[in-house]
């Protein structure tokens, strides 16, 4: 099997499907649309049923069930895209077998080189296959891994049609780096009770909680004066702005949280007297400390416009996903029976929160209860991002076991 799964990743990785969030189009990106067609030839090739590609680059297919029993449909998905923070065009995949477990050259001439000192975790995978980049692009195993082992365990399932399971229902996505995998994804085409995302890191991840999170948008406009004559007159909008800042709480920010602790997150600054412009994100767990986040944006926002006047301040404030726990809790068995799965498999299942969204974070607010599963993957987005085979086995098993279980348990 790992001779299968090497081939479909070193394939897929060579197609550039960077995703592009200033593309009004979907898929954002052209390149997305070439691979998304070569999977459609694959998964007929393989043997799946009801193969479609709908306008917008989802791939959609069938696996019909093995058994008589009355087991639930369930789906798993992955996305095409790759992430945006780095280049993905000529990906130029390197195999090492049997990793000695010390620090692999990735660029010889670059001195491009992943070594534990940097990567602690590394000398763990001593004596699997990995898979590397040669230091000058990301890999893509976020998310091409997950396709590659969803493909995989589809193609094991058709060759052994003795495993019982329900009905099986796969889709490839377009644009989930740029936050769009779902918006056009077609809940009721799909038509899984339940569905999982294998989009995770290393092994045995799962994920089930991810952040609430919101965008927000100031603007402060100003009143330049020349500054020999500006008393009394000017209105300075930079300054409005670091005011506005100054009365966040400056722990609560992405270098100062980890585990369940939100943020506001500063990710834009951009101005000068007349107009400044700054963005945030806001994220939080728990919806109650989310909304008293965004409550504490409208209060400043407020205070700044009595004190210079309501038209120096425009602050505007977008919900972007919620946490997917509040959908996913009231059918916790999903979770539970990946758990049991990966402990079946010897697989030590890893339960934490998620500190961001994945595309089930939409999906299970639009009636997909949608946890995330571990792809086997390590430094996802950048030059430094490798996964090992023997690892995106264990996700194809994973995958196969979880099938096992719908149907043993209905
Ligand atoms: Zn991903």
């Amino acid at each position: 099997m790992k001779n299968e799964i090497i081939e479909r990743f070193t394939t897929y990785v060579k197609v550039d499907t960077q995703s592009n969030e200033n593309s009004e189009t979907c898929p954002s990106t052209e390149g997305q649309l070439t691979l998304a067609n070569m999977l459609v030839e694959e998964l007929k090739t393989i043997g799946m049923e009801e193969v479609t590609i709908d306008e917008n680059g989802y791939v959609m297919a069938t696996l019909p069930a093995t058994t008589d029993k009355d087991v639930p449909t369930i789906g798993f998905l992955a996305h095409v895209d790759t992430a945006t923070d780095f280049t993905g065009k000529n990906v130029n995949p390197q195999v090492i077998e049997n990793f000695d477990g010390d620090a692999i050259v990735l660029n010889k001439e670059l001195g491009i080189v992943l070594s534990p000192e940097d990567f602690p975790e590394l000398p763990q995978y001593t004596g699997h296959t990995l898979i590397t980049t040669d230091g000058t692009t990301l890999l893509g195993a976020d998310n091409k891994a997950g396709i590659a082992e969803i493909m995989t365990a589809m193609a094991y399932l058709i060759k052994h049609p003795e495993i019982k399971h329900g009905k099986i229902r796969v889709a490839f996505t377009p644009d989930e780096e740029i936050g769009r995998g779902p918006h056009k994804f077609d809940v009721a085409a799909f038509n899984a009770k339940f569905a999982y995302t294998i989009d995770g890191g290393p092994l045995g991840e799962l994920e089930y909680e991810s952040f609430n999170a919101a965008g927000a948008k100031l603007t402060f406009k100003g009143k330049n004066v020349h500054p020999g004559t500006a008393k009394g007159k000017m209105v300075n909008s930079a300054k409005i702005a670091m005011e506005f800042h100054s009365k966040l709480p400056a722990e609560e920010a992405p270098e100062h949280t980890e585990g369940y602790e939100g943020f506001f997150h500063l990710s834009s600054i951009n101005g000068d007297v007349e107009e400044t412009k700054l963005q945030y994100i806001i994220r939080d767990f728990h919806r109650d400390s989310f909304q008293a986040r965004k409550n504490l944006f409208e209060k400043i926002a407020g205070e700044l416009k009595e004190k210079y006047g309501e038209q120096h301040v425009h602050l505007e404030l977008n919900d972007q996903y919620y946490n997917m726990k509040d959908k996913i809790e009231p059918v916790k068995e999903i979770v539970d029976i990946a758990y049991e799965a990966m402990e079946n498999l010897g697989i030590k299942p890893i339960v934490k929160p998620i500190r961001g969204g994945t595309d089930g974070s939409q999906l299970s607010y639009m009636g997909l209860p949608t946890p995330n599963i571990f792809t086997g993957g390590e430094n996802f987005h950048g030059r430094f991002e490798y996964i090992s085979v023997d690892n995106m086995q264990k996700s194809v098993e994973t995958i196969i076991e979880i099938a096992k279980l719908f149907e043993a348990k209905a």
